[in-house]
């Protein structure tokens, strides 16, 4: 059995979706769970939706139409039979959303959010899978709320895994050693059956809980690269694509900011020893990049670049040092306000700490720590992390910039860069 995703850029529209069926018919006799994104941008689209609604913005109705004419474009380059039932179902889906923005906002926004934003990943794999059954690829629609169980984390909701793996195992299995089953990524249901999403790209995630629920053979990430690149092809034109990666080296990759795997992906994956492949929808038959146990990796140096950083100093007022106590109220206040650390670093009177800028947040974090630290704050910053390093690299990479603070191991090597 095989777990597929398919990514928003992957659905991004008719031809798209085409290209999908393309890939598919390779795999024609194979035990088949296909996990699928949003269509393009929708998520974005869904997500200024729901502000709308929860904000009694008349912008709303103005949004609904654009993600509405988006899809109609879609289904119209895609569906040939307008009199079938399953058009009438994803035609419905749309109508449910519509009368759910005429009622008024009940709850929290983080729940309106989720009720709003699962939507992207509904139309599509309804779509996805009504196209599929006229192109003669048989397959069943199924709702990932069924099996995917969480808390009521709206937005970052965290997985029943002991519920999830059974309904996994024991209903969904079953079905999918029948026909092939399309359901989606990113969403779940928490226990007082409220949707829920696993915080966003998260249908990677989705995928290896699958996966890990069905001891499946082996995941596909089918993406519009080659595989996972040792930089961002956008900023590096000499990025080279990586044949093979331990889980490891793919978790520290994702967690230093590589956005090509979710960092939640792996942990499931490895746990049960289930490889992932990262291949381009485009070129099905190339290799990709593994990323398993036994991977053989060639130490080919890596480079990612995160932007909009910000290097925070936090120093005591009265020059005692920065030790166990303080330094426990500061990760504290850090894990209340849910703000992650890209890099820290201390030294006698001050804790230098790297994070992304994430706004209105971030300056909240910040006055708290201000009422008992002196906080200096340097903004616009890149946090430029070097897997596997040498020295040439690093020199070419650093040339006219500001090192604020660097920190090395024996693999790898860290810069906060302006
Ligand atoms: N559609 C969701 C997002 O854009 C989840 C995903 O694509 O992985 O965040
Ligand atoms: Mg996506």
């Amino acid at each position: 059995m095989k777990v597929f995703k398919f990514g928003g850029a992957s659905v991004k529209n008719a031809d798209a979706v085409k290209n999908v069926a393309n890939v598919l018919k390779q795999f024609q006799n194979e035990e088949l769970l296909i996990v699928v994104s949003a269509m393009g941008k929708t998520t974005n689209a869904l997500e200024n939706l729901a502000k709308s609604y929860f904000n009694k913005d008349k912008q709303r109705n103005k949004i609904y139409k654009e993600i509405k004419s988006f899809h109609d474009e879609v289904i119209a380059g895609l569906l040939k039979n307008k009199d079938s039932h399953a058009y009438d179902d994803i035609e419905n889906l749309f109508i449910e959303l519509e009368c759910m923005l005429e009622t008024k906002p009940e709850s929290t926004f983080d729940c309106v959010y989720d009720q709003i934003v699962s939507y992207g990943e509904i139309f599509s794999s309804r779509i996805v899978s009504t196209f599929l059954n006229e192109a003669g690829i048989r397959n069943r629609w199924m709702d990932a709320q069924n099996f995917i169980v969480t808390n009521s984390n709206f937005r970052e909701a965290k997985v029943d895994w002991k519920t999830t793996t059974d309904m996994i195992s024991k209903k969904l299995k079953p079905i999918i050693k029948k026909q092939m089953v399309v359901t989606q990524g990113f969403v779940g249901r928490s226990e007082n059956m409220k949707t829920t999403t696993l915080g966003r790209e998260g249908s990677d995630y989705s995928a290896a809980i699958f996966a890990y629920g069905l001891d499946a053979k082996d995941v596909t990430i089918w993406k519009d690269v080659d595989g996972v690149m040792n930089a961002d092809p956008k900023k590096f034109k000499d990025a080279i694509k990586l044949d093979a990666l331990t889980y490891s080296h793919a978790i520290e990759l994702a967690y230093y900011g590589a956005t090509v795997i979710h960092p939640k992906t792996i942990q499931p994956l490895q746990s049960k020893n289930i490889p992932l492949y990262v291949k381009s929808f485009l070129h099905p038959k190339a290799a990709g990049t593994i990323v398993g146990k036994a991977s053989k990796e060639k130490n080919i140096p890596t480079f990612i670049v995160k932007s909009n950083q910000v290097l925070l100093s936090i120093s005591s007022r009265d020059f005692s040092f920065i030790v166990e106590d303080h330094l426990s109220k500061i990760f504290e206040a850090f894990a209340s306000h849910k703000i992650n650390m890209n890099l820290m670093q201390n030294s006698a009177i001050s804790f230098s700490v790297c994070v992304d800028d994430s706004g209105e947040k971030l300056l909240q974090l910040i006055a708290e720590l201000s009422v008992n630290f002196d906080l200096k704050s340097n903004t616009n910053l890149e946090l430029l992390t070097v897997t596997y390093y040498d020295d040439k690299a690093i020199t070419k990479l650093t040339k006219g910039k500001t090192i604020l603070l660097e920190q090395r191991t024996r693999a790898t090597v860290q810069f906060v860069l302006k």
